[in-house]
């Protein structure tokens, strides 16, 4: 099952996307800032996908998405955002987000990009833990 943890300043708006997330079956967590997140991230296990605004007083989203990759460079990240902060959202590719979604985003393709970056991270995972048993076999080998 997918764990995501949906990070927006707007209280309202991550109570509401949370419910019709959990309705289509993803584990939903949720936090109201970057510096929440980053606690979150460490405090709640196997969190699979960050759904990220990009626009939050203080750590902002391309900041905090910085930071979750620095520090669980395994967890996929989806930016949303909107028109005004479209740039800051292009420049978290480049530091290392799955995608971005423009505000509002439809619930559809919020899943649908969800799935794509879960799948992702299971696909990394799993070449980390073939990487590891060859590293173990050619030990072996001497
Ligand atoms: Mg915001």
């Amino acid at each position: 099952m997918t764990k995501v943890l949906l990070v927006d300043d707007e209280e309202a708006f991550v109570a509401t996307l949370g419910k019709r997330l959990r309705k289509r079956g993803l584990l939903c967590e949720e936090a109201h800032s970057g510096a929440d997140a980053l606690s979150r991230l460490e405090s709640v296990r196997g969190i699979d996908v960050v759904v990220l605004d990009v626009k939050m007083p203080e750590m902002d989203g391309l900041e905090a998405l910085k930071e979750v990759k620095r520090l669980h460079p395994i967890v996929e990240v989806i930016m949303l955002t909107g028109h005004a902060t479209i740039e800051s959202a292009i420049e978290g590719m480049k530091f290392g987000a799955f995608d971005y979604l423009m505000k509002p985003c439809d619930i559809e393709d919020l899943v649908a990009k969800v799935g794509e970056a879960a799948q992702r991270k299971a696909d990394h995972e799993e070449r980390i833990m073939q990487a590891r048993l060859r590293e173990i076999t050619e030990r072996g080998r001497g």
